[in-house]
């Protein structure tokens, strides 16, 4: 495999083939794409997928890109989304060339909707919910025509008029396309285009009170657009036909629907419906719980949004869905962490070690590298002192074979400190070990014999005197199955992983008192960490260093 996270290779795949050729054939001159999301939830690990298809396909081809908020239901749909969207998608670094809704479109649909009813394309159907959905049939059965279906052009304008000006209730009377009821696409089988919902919009306010079905609207707002190519996903594929004989059957312009795999990842739902639920009964901490696959989920985690970019590049577009694991998501989040984030020292399972042979109160500075990968980086200046914090495992007071860190008469490394080892350890009444005693060789200063002797293991510190104590957050996947959305309803929530999330005090080296909310800091030999920017002074872990966790001895 080539790096992964190479994104400058020349990417190729069956959409931009098609883009390539419309573009030779001269059937199109400039490309225009769109990102059409519903302001009804928080965008999502998927939606960062289309995004990042949409807006790169515009960009390598020298067109545009359209942010459309898909506004046509006013019962879920939110200003608060509406916000969040676009703060969502320019966080991962893309910017719209246009941004647009379609309730401005709502006029316009409108007037279609009427040339379709006297062209004898579309009828008044007085029928309840249930009854047209029962009359569609099923697909192995013909749907059954409706009793309303033959009825006039002039009598469907004049109630199709009054339902717009509010004459009916609720589910009264639905407006639907005449196509054929025994079409074998259940799409095909006179859709509806209208209900009637009583309930403001969040944009169009009381105006009105007839609202357009998916399908009504989005052809008709690619087509007012523009759109060339409408990049959607693999369950809108049985909605072309559709998509295609509204467009055709106003005459006008007409973009090409083109569908790709839906994105899914081991261990993530991507459902806004359960998303939802997760949030609003708890079992997360709202939108942007570092746990869940939301935009500002993975954000608040410490996620650089270079790092889902280049995921969902990697994993590209085919035409079968499939499902990704999430150590492949945090391959890129490390690889692009190992570069830029600088490092600190924490201990998180905090023991004593004190040197015993260290003059009385004395602190020194060492000189540690910020990040070995990135030389501008630079260096810092850490206190040392004859007290210090080790991560409780670092130690061992009876090692088995293949454990080379402290144990008894055994010397290692501090890093960027002295060669120490070990004379002995102190223990309380129970026999626990309180404390670690050593010696330390004031010759080794920076971390190196002058003698040439070596130590087979580093280890991190914490002078124990300047140690911040923070809190620390140690997050895992949420949910202990890889396939939590194959679970049978909310059967998900029987699936939740009970150690997501443990909240711990750590021992951090003191410059960290200093971190910025969102700075992001790979404490060595731990992982990469983030300060919280909703509760700056807590430290958040991104992921850890390697997969499933395990350092080496
Ligand atoms: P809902 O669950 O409400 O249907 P949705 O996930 O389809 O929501 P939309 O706001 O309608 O959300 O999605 C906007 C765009 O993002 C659509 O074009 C949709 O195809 C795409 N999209 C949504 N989920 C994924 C996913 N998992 N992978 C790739 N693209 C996705
Ligand atoms: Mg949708």
């Amino acid at each position: 495999m080539s790096d992964p996270a190479d994104d400058s290779a020349p990417t190729t795949d069956f959409v931009r083939e098609r883009i390539r050729a419309d573009l030779a054939s001269g059937a199109v001159q400039q490309v225009v794409t769109r990102f059409p999301p519903e302001p009804n939830g928080y965008l999502h690990i998927g939606h960062a997928k289309a995004i990042t298809l949409s807006f790169s396909v515009a960009k390598e081809f020298g067109g545009r890109c359209h942010l459309r908020m898909d506004d046509t239901n006013p019962e879920a749909e939110d200003q608060e989304f509406v916000d969040a969207i676009q703060e969502d998608v320019r966080w991962l670094g893309f910017e719209w060339d246009a941004l647009y809704y379609a309730a401005d479109y709502f006029d316009q649909l409108y007037a279609w909707a009427e040339q379709l009813v006297e062209k004898g394309l579309a009828y008044v159907d007085d029928q309840d919910a249930e009854a047209i959905s029962t009359g569609r049939g099923t697909l192995t059965t013909a749907g059954t025509e409706s009793p309303f279906r033959g009825r006039s052009s002039a009598e469907n304008l004049d109630l199709l008029r009054r339902m717009k000006a509010g004459e009916f209730g609720d589910g009264q009377k639905v407006l639907r396309a005449k196509i054929d009821m025994a079409h074998p696409n259940l799409n095909m089988r006179d859709p509806v285009l209208y209900r009637i919902r009583h309930l403001a919009h969040q944009r169009t306010g009381d105006t009105w009170c007839i609202y357009p079905m998916y399908d009504w609207a989005h052809g008709q707002s690619d087509s007012i657009e523009g759109i060339t190519h409408s990049l959607c996903t693999l369950e809108f594929e049985h909605h072309r036909p559709l998509y295609d004989w509204f467009l055709d059957a106003l005459g006008i312009f007409h973009p090409r629907q083109i569908e790709f795999a839906r994105l899914n990842v081991e261990y993530m739902l991507t459902s806004k419906r359960k998303l939802l639920q997760l949030v609003e009964d708890g079992h997360v901490d709202g939108w942007d719980d570092p746990r869940l696959p939301t935009l500002r989920g993975m954000r608040r985690r410490g996620y650089p949004p270079e790092a889902l970019v280049a995921f969902c590049r990697h994993v590209g577009v085919a035409k079968f869905n499939s499902t990704h694991e999430i150590s492949l998501l945090d391959h890129f989040v490390r690889d692009h962490l190992n570069k830029t984030a600088p490092r600190r020292m924490a201990v998180l399972d905090p023991i004593e070690l004190v040197i015993e042979n260290w003059p009385a109160g004395q602190i020194e500075m060492v000189t540690a590298i910020n990040n070995p990968e990135d030389e501008a980086a630079g260096t810092r200046e850490v206190p040392f002192g004859g007290r210090l914090w080790i991560e409780r495992e670092d130690f061992m007071e009876e090692p088995p074979k293949g454990f080379f860190r402290l144990a008894p008469g055994r010397e290692v490394r501090l890093r960027y400190g002295y060669f120490v080892t070990c004379t002995g350890v102190d223990k309380d009444a129970a026999g626990a070990i309180t404390r670690i005693r050593c010696t330390y060789d004031p010759a080794t200063r920076g971390g190196n014999a002058p003698d040439g002797r070596k130590v087979k293991a580093t280890i991190h510190w914490v002078s124990a005197e300047q140690a911040l104590d923070a809190e620390v957050q140690l997050y895992d996947r949420l949910f202990t199955d890889p396939d939590p959305a194959a679970a049978d309803g909310a059967g998900f929530l029987q699936l939740l992983n009970p150690d997501s999330k443990k909240v711990i005090t750590g021992k951090l080296e003191p410059s960290l008192q200093h971190a910025a909310p969102g700075e992001r800091f790979q404490f060595e030999r731990l992982g990469y960490f983030t300060v919280d920017p909703e509760n700056p002074g807590v430290f958040l872990r991104t992921t850890t260093l390697k997969d499933g966790a395990k350092r080496k001895k």
